[in-house]
């Protein structure tokens, strides 16, 4: 299995974190989001405790809730003593209304608009990662009229290609976030925030990509910030109490991804992060990281249930289900990978082969392409792995098709976390 917290029980049915998914299909009807409480919670404190073992004082990890958003899940982190990183009004909003500690959060994001400073200022965000001059003037002039000082961190971007797929690379110079630190840019820009008498600059953020699968990239990330911290201390007399590396840490997909053992990755990195602090000559920084997928990628397992089987000779065979592109866009977005298999018949031999395909009217609503199966039938119940990350938060109502619940699976007992979306939902705004 792809995962510890994935088996196949007595009655060849899958079971995640011990429970049943036959059961949890039957229960909550399809589709369903399932998401393994348990695992949720030793990936955060793994990145809890590895931080603050190997990592200088104040170090911590923030859920990035882009990921996966509901309240629920904040109300998660918070009891194992995450902070968060929020990307909008509505991720703020929701931290609150779950009532996350909002010092403990970074503001991110690369057009913020006014109304958006004002509501995180309301909110009390900890930190905004300015990405901008525009937005650094803005939040100056809001801050101002507050008669507040805003602890902010500056977004740079160091030119590292970590190698990934290139919509979700966000690290190398032609990019839309931050400023780029090679072109000089960086350094104009943090000149202009340490003259912002309503802001401080605690820090410098970076987030160079995704699906990393060693700490390598970060560590590279964490030479060129680091260098740029020791000119900045050289020429400004400047001081950061943070470094903000962002997210990135890979899980797996399919069994060709490799086993990360992020335990590992993050003592190399603390290691790392040591090294360059002595060679630099700097002070060392809390070390801030922001893992998204690799908190909850792991934990999520999506079930729907089979429609039609389609086979045209010579083609291909088709497996239509109840969910697709509304619930999981990943495919259609970028070709992403992963594991499908029938729940009901986890154990049985795989005999045949399909396009796996939702419901909605676009021939681009591919779940996964030449997946090996045992021959389904209408009823049986399919499971996609590792959804825990960026499906539910990435989830439309196309078609107007309704949003599926999540269910978390705590100590062998099932909960609602989020329900399922209901037609008078749909039709709540319509006028
Ligand atoms: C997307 C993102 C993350 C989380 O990335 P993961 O790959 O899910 O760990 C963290 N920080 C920032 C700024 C991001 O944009």
């Amino acid at each position: 299995m792809l995962y510890s917290n994935l088996a196949v029980n007595e009655k060849g049915h899958l079971t995640l974190g011990g429970a049943d998914t036959v059961a949890l299909a039957k229960k909550y009807g399809t589709p369903l989001y399932l998401m393994d409480e348990d695992r949720i919670r030793e990936n955060m404190r793994l990145f809890r405790d590895e931080m603050k073992a190997h990592m200088p004082e104040g170090s911590l990890p923030l859920l990035a809730c882009k990921a996966c958003c509901f309240k629920g899940l904040f109300r998660i982190a918070e009891e194992e003593g995450l902070g968060a990183d929020l990307v909008s009004a509505g991720e703020i909003c929701t931290a609150q209304a779950a009532g996350f500690s909002m010092e403990k959060t970074c503001f991110h994001g690369n057009n913020k608009t006014d109304a958006d400073i004002e509501l995180a200022l309301d909110a009390g965000v900890g930190y905004f990662a300015v990405d901008n001059p525009e937005e650094l003037e803005a939040l100056e002039q809001a801050a101002a009229r507050r008669g507040i000082t805003q602890k902010i961190l500056l977004r740079i971007t160091p030119g590292i290609d970590p190698h990934t797929h290139k919509k979700i690379n966000t690290g190398i110079l032609d990019s839309k976030f931050g400023e780029a630190l090679p072109t000089g840019q960086a350094l104009t820009f943090f000149d202009l925030a340490a003259a912002k008498p309503h802001l401080s600059v605690e820090g410098m953020h970076s987030h160079i990509g995704s699906q990393i699968f060693s700490y390598q990239p970060l560590a590279d990330a964490a030479e060129i910030m680091l260098e740029f911290l020791s000119m900045l201390r050289e020429s400004r007399g400047f001081e950061a109490k943070i470094l903000n590396l962002g997210g990135g840490f890979g899980v797996r997909y399919t069994d060709r991804d490799p086993v990360m053992n992020y335990r590992e990755e993050l003592r190399r990195l603390g290691r790392e992060i040591d090294r360059l602090c002595d060679r630099f000559g700097l002070r060392r920084p809390a070390v801030i990281l922001e893992p998204g997928r690799s908190i909850v990628g792991d934990a999520g397992v999506t079930l729907y249930t089979v429609g039609s089987v389609k086979t045209i000779p010579g083609v291909k065979n088709y497996v239509s289900v109840d969910g697709g592109m509304t619930d999981n866009p990943r495919y259609s977005l970028y070709g992403a990978e992963y594991t499908v298999l029938l729940a009901n018949r986890a154990d049985a031999s795989a005999d045949f082969s399909a396009s796996v395909v939702g419901r909605c009217c676009e021939s681009g609503d591919i779940i996964q392409e030449n997946v090996p199966l045992p021959k389904p039938q209408r009823g049986d119940f399919l499971a996609v792995l590792t959804t825990g990350a960026y499906n539910y938060s990435m989830a439309s109502n196309y078609n107007r098709i309704p949003r599926p619940p999540i269910v978390l699976l705590r100590d062998g007992r099932d909960r609602l976390a989020v329900r399922r979306e209901t037609f008078a939902d749909l039709l709540q705004y319509d006028l």
